[in-house]
């Protein structure tokens, strides 16, 4: 019989049992975002070291002492050199989103301090020059061993900067920021490539300098991620298409078009099994390097009202789920020796699937609440009971006090993300070679510095998809609580099935129940009074109700589905794991194989 269920998660659903909504005395959530954003905060402002004038850390393993260990020798530049236009342009991003998420008006000296920092970077040209060690990966090739004594411009850095003035000209209306961004935006159009109307950049995200790119050649591809980056899709039509949203220059539109047309045609050269198959979606390798930009064309989707980029962006997005889970775990790698994900991914993911909701898509709302319901809230970093008395066992052989003042430094890393999780375990490495060894990939917990931002980011996407005011009404899409200007939601614990919503301004109101529940059993009340329901906007997946009035209550129930999922994950080939999720809803009860050392579910004490 089709369930509702069947049709959203993959694999075997088992036990299948449908609970009755609380209707008469329904819980709030105990899932808060803001709380989320305000941890968040603590890392972001814990992240980076005032001593070395702001440089943020990138080689971030917490079991380890030290934590931070550079996986690149530091040099003149940097001290953990990686961080330099990754890293910090990532968390210059996050910095007003948390701020606003949690309540915060003001940025603080450490904002203001990285901000500061990457102004630094900008050379008479208007892009951002720095040592390239983050889009070298390696010092293995002697291309990339001569290229980064020096510093290079970086497009990737460079655009993340162009869309943090394009955001920061849209909060303050400061026009000398507008200015600044078209200048960048020009600098940018400059280094692309042509083919025909279609545009492109030929090594990715390769830095150039005076005319030449640091690229690996074809022999040198297998040397890092640098090997692969130059060949793998560079980071520009989302900086383009948001740079057009907050400033309204038409020109950087025709140009993000250009680029997106390009990748839908595959002019790029060189990228042979990294580029998407335009059919199936399908490709190899670094995923973070796909979907972010994956992540602009669907935007450019949305803004243009092109379906081509939808379907494009949608193929790829739907490959990668393929590879991964229903509630948010993403690979790294395809193929991956290890089922590991990169946090980085998880934060492209979320930012796909809200673009295809609001492209017309809505049930990839669910994916936007599954992803960060579950992966995003259960890789939150902080200093767990479990994870206290995992530092203290596996560091018995240094003395009190040492163990002490590191576990002391580590509350500067709460609020950021763990990068590389299991399907069930924060220790992803727990043998490489002893849990403890200082290192970013020896220690146990991989947390690079990229992560978390881009963590920050789906909060930041599910944060701004709950209330949408459109010129048809008020939108609901998520069960996620948020007082916004237009109308507060409180959202209901999974088992209650629901959510409240008092008006704050009058108008019709959409409120979008999950995907999978049952049409028939949605009842919805106004007031007191149950009222008849109607079903309307985008793919008619929203109740609607007209002519709401200021401080008017309205709820929303739908009966809970529990059960079992089992399926095999297909990112390890030949590995096939079986792997079984106990489901509430979108919520997570438990995942099998728990992890050994550190289960993100179905552990209290470490949840
Ligand atoms: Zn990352």
């Amino acid at each position: 019989m089709r369930t509702g269920v069947d049709r959203h998660y993959r694999g075997e659903i088992r036990d299948l049992q449908w609970l009755p909504p609380q209707v008469a005395k329904p819980a709030p959530a105990d899932l808060s975002l803001p709380a989320m954003a305000a941890s968040a905060l603590n890392y972001l402002r814990g992240n980076p070291d005032p001593v070395r004038n702001y440089e943020c850390k990138f080689s971030l393993g917490p079991l380890g002492i030290p934590a931070q260990v550079p996986l690149l020798p530091s040099n003149k530049y940097g001290f953990d050199p990686i961080a330099l236009g990754d890293t910090d342009c990532r968390m210059d991003w996050q910095y007003p989103h948390m701020r606003a998420m949690a309540g915060e008006p003001q940025a603080d000296a450490v904002e203001i301090g990285v901000r500061r920092r990457i102004q630094s970077y900008r050379h008479a040209d208007g892009l951002l020059w720095m040592n390239p060690a983050a889009w070298a990966g390696t010092l293995d090739s002697p291309s990339v061993r001569a290229g980064i004594k020096h510093e290079w411009v970086s497009t990737w850095a460079s655009g993340k900067w162009l869309i943090s003035l394009a955001e920061e000209y849209e909060r303050s209306r400061d026009t000398h920021l507008a200015q600044e961004a078209r200048w960048i935006f020009q600098a940018l159009a400059k280094l692309l490539s042509w083919d025909g109307p279609r545009a492109y950049l030929p090594y990715g995200v390769a830095p150039w300098r005076n005319g030449e790119w640091l690229h690996m050649r074809d022999s040198d591809k297998d040397r890092g991620w640098g090997g692969e980056h130059s060949h793998n899709y560079p980071f520009i039509v989302e900086p383009l298409t948001r740079y057009w949203e907050c400033c309204g220059d038409a020109d950087a539109l025709v140009v993000a078009r250009a680029v997106a047309d390009g990748h839908l045609a595959g002019v790029q050269p060189d990228m042979d099994e990294l580029r998407i198959d335009p059919v199936t979606g399908a490709f190899c390798k670094h995923v973070h390097l796909h979907t972010h930009e994956v992540w602009g064309v669907a935007h450019l989707g949305v803004v243009t009202g092109d379906a081509r980029y939808l379907d494009w962006a949608e193929r790829a997005y739907r490959f990668v789920l393929s590879q991964g889970t229903d509630f948010g775990w993403y690979p790294e790698y395809i193929p991956q020796h290890a089922y590991r994900t990169e946090i980085c991914v998880v934060g492209d993911m979320t930012s796909i699937a809200a673009c295809l909701a609001r492209g017309g898509r809505p049930e990839y709302w669910d994916h936007v609440d599954r992803t960060v319901r579950n992966e995003l809230r259960r890789s939150q970093f902080s200093r767990t009971p479990a994870f206290v008395a995992l530092f203290r066992q596996i560091h018995q052989d240094k003395s009190r006090a040492a163990v002490d003042h590191a576990l002391t430094e580590l509350r500067k890393l709460e609020g950021g993300f763990v990068a590389q999780a299991t399907f069930n375990d924060w220790v992803g490495y727990p043998d490489n070679p002893k849990l403890g060894t200082p290192g970013l990939y020896a220690n146990g917990i991989q947390m690079m510095g990229c992560c978390p931002p881009e963590g920050m980011r789906g909060l930041w996407e599910a944060w701004q998809g709950i209330v949408e005011v459109h010129p048809a009404g008020v939108f609901v899409n998520l069960p996620f609580s948020r007082d916004h200007a237009a109308a507060q939601v409180t959202a209901f614990r999974p088992v209650d099935g629901g959510f409240m919503v008092e008006a704050k301004q009058g108008g019709d109101y959409f409120l979008r129940p999950p995907a999978w529940a049952d049409r028939v059993a949605v009842n919805l009340r106004r007031g007191d009074k149950l009222v008849a329901t109607v079903w309307g906007g985008p793919a008619d997946a929203y109740l609607l109700c007209r002519a709401v009035r200021p401080g008017e209550r309205l709820m929303l129930h739908w009966p809970v589905p529990q059960f079992t999922q089992v399926f095999a994950a297909q990112s390890v080939p030949g590995r096939n794991q079986s792997v079984t999720v106990k489901w509430l809803g979108n919520e997570v009860l438990s995942v099998e194989p728990r992890g050994q050392y550190l289960p993100m579910f179905g552990n209290p004490a470490n949840a």
